[in-house]
């Protein structure tokens, strides 16, 4: 194949918008045409003058006056020539599909081990299409790297990606295995240390799309708290994946949008968890943001709350109203 040909396969296989969305450029606004405004990530924007055809595939900046397809986009963006834009994007394709692959892998697994399906339902996850929603899955610790293997991944990219180890073995054996924008999730069923991720941190908030035109959302810090508020009905939920939250996922939540954030975490006993929502809501407000911790009974999270039966939506919801009063 010509380098010409390999170069337009390779923008037929990236949508720009994917890519520059996977460097967490997030468009402010739609304009005519499904075209996307945000702010430019090749200089120093003040406001949005980053126009984006997701149908085209090019974006033009009104402000640095650049534009093109996906290939100049990495070019300009990592500051590299188009040889090494291309090693780049085909780089990150190949990341993107064997990440697709990995989760089909573990999701065709869940319902092959009773001990997973087990846990879930100890932790309050019945619904099917909660499972489906969540793209749920279950790593049984065999067969990974060979099935991976039958599909023309060579052993250094699933190491290099972490998926398996230096030794060869599925990273998250025993976990069952959530997806993230550009993560994975894994909380152990067994012995071993609770929560796992890929190398290269856990991204943005969790669902973060379908939630950020809700005027009122509620933060989670577990992904299972996240899941039995959203098989309670409540679709307004998001999860930061432990109380810290890292810069991009502030930057999410104060985008400059105006809209009520509660902060639903863990009420532990040494009051760590209200602790870190009490100084969030604060970091919060200085960004003009408003923000109200929610006090769960003690003891528990919202995951507990629903689970063992302390509460229902009813009472959720009136712990978020007694929240902002
Ligand atoms: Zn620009």
């Amino acid at each position: 194949m010509s380098a010409h040909a390999a170069a337009e396969l390779l923008k037929q296989q990236i949508p720009l918008l994917d890519y520059v969305e996977g460097q967490d450029w997030k468009p402010a606004r739609r304009i005519a045409r499904d075209r996307l405004m945000g702010l430019c990530p090749l200089h120093a924007d003040r406001k949005p003058s980053f126009l984006l055809d997701p149908n085209k595939n090019l974006f033009y900046c009104y402000g640095c006056g650049r534009g093109g397809d996906v290939i100049r986009f990495a070019e300009l963006y990592h500051g590299v020539p188009f040889g090494e834009a291309i090693a780049l994007l085909r780089r990150w394709a190949g990341a993107n599909s064997l990440l697709s692959d990995v989760i089909k892998f573990y999701q065709v697994r869940l319902h092959r081990h009773p001990e997973a399906v087990a846990y879930l339902v100890q932790r309050g996850v019945r619904q099917p299409e909660l499972v489906e929603q969540m793209r749920i899955g279950y790593a049984p610790g065999r067969c990974l790297r060979a099935w991976l293997m039958s599909l023309g991944y060579g052993l250094r990219d699933l190491q290099q990606a972490g998926v398996v180890t230096l030794e060869g073995l599925d990273a998250f054996a025993h976990r069952i295995v959530i997806p993230l924008d550009s993560n994975l999730y894994g909380r152990s069923i067994g012995k071993a240390y609770p929560h796992r991720f890929l190398p290269g941190g856990k991204g943005g908030l969790y669902g973060w799309e379908k939630v950020r035109n809700c005027h009122e959302i509620v933060l989670v810090e577990g992904l299972f708290d996240w899941a039995v508020l959203w098989q309670a009905g409540f679709r307004n939920v998001t999860c930061s994946l432990g109380t810290g939250l890292n810069a991009a996922q502030i930057h999410q939540l104060c985008d400059g949008a105006a809209r009520v954030i509660y902060l639903a975490f863990d009420s532990d006993c040494n009051g760590s968890g209200q602790r870190a929502a009490r100084q969030l809501a604060q970091r919060l407000w200085t960004h003009r943001v408003e923000a109200f911790p929610v006090e769960l009974p003690d003891g528990h999270d919202p995951n507990s709350f629903f689970v063992d039966g302390v509460g229902d939506a009813h009472l959720f919801q009136a712990l978020l109203e007694r929240a902002r009063s």
